[in-house]
């Protein structure tokens, strides 16, 4: 059955409705009609069977059938923070990630992000990560959205880490980060999960991550693009501590 994504508000609803790209998709691309049914989700982790009721130029009607449950987010709830990278990279890994089941996105400015792009383009990022991670949900099943964090400086990124039970940051320094594979630790509830740039962190960010509490982590012996180091970062991270066992 197609899936398509629902706002909330419109599930409290007595006939909902799908509006907008997702209308367009749905009655212009996959020509769905009335009597059709499809799979909504929230956003918030709940998705319903539902059968379209009605159909016009802005909205489409549906009556819910009933809530499917659908259990699949990871136990574990890893933040993963990126170190801006150019825009082409950031897209296919806001992707991956999301598919991989990683709960926030949260880009960081580091020393050596090249370049810094101004507000504005920010912005303009943000909401275009917000809409691939959105395209990525619907397509691996997830029915809860990754939350998709405007980028920050690094030093607001160590002062948001306190909230986790685990803080780790990828280091590519093979005589002083431990491999990520055994850190001997209580199993975390939350793990906040760091990844510098292409050109790697400052002396200075791995000495202020340390005094944050951060474990420094080497993802093996290889330097890896720092894309690549994020997918490995979540994928052993889901292994050790979330579904992927
Ligand atoms: N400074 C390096 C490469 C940086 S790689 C250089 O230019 O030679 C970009 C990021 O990927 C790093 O900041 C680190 O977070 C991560 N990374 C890459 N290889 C890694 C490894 N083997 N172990 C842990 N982290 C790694």
């Amino acid at each position: 059955m197609r899936r398509f994504f629902i706002p909330p508000d419109q599930i409290a609803q007595s006939r909902p409705a799908i509006t907008g790209s997702d209308l367009h998709h749905l009655r212009d691309v996959l020509r769905l009609r009335t009597g059709d049914d499809v799979e909504l989700f929230d956003g918030l982790g709940h998705t319903f069977h539902a059968r379209i009721i009605s159909m016009d130029r802005d909205r489409a009607r549906v009556s819910l059938i009933e809530a499917i449950s659908t259990d699949i987010e990871s136990p574990l709830s890893i933040t993963l923070a990126q170190g801006l990278l150019k825009d082409k990279k950031m897209d296919v890994l806001v992707r991956q990630l999301t598919e991989l089941g990683i709960a926030r996105w949260s880009p960081f400015v580091a020393e050596r992000s090249v370049p810094v792009p101004d507000k504005e383009r920010i912005d303009a990022r943000r909401r275009r990560w917000q809409k691939i991670s959105l395209e990525a949900i619907k397509q691996c099943g997830r029915s809860r959205t990754m939350a998709v964090d405007p980028p920050v400086a690094f030093s607001q990124l160590l002062d948001q880490a306190d909230g986790y039970d685990l803080r780790l940051m990828a280091w590519e320094n093979p005589a002083m980060a431990i491999p990520l594979g055994s850190l001997e630790v209580d199993q975390p509830a939350s793990v906040l999960l760091v990844i510098g740039p292409e050109g790697g962190f400052s002396p200075d960010e791995v000495a202020q991550a340390q005094g944050a509490g951060f474990y420094t982590v080497g993802l093996g012996p290889r330097i890896l693009r720092a894309e690549t180091a994020a997918l490995a970062a979540a994928v052993t991270a889901q292994l050790i501590f979330g579904d992927m066992n």
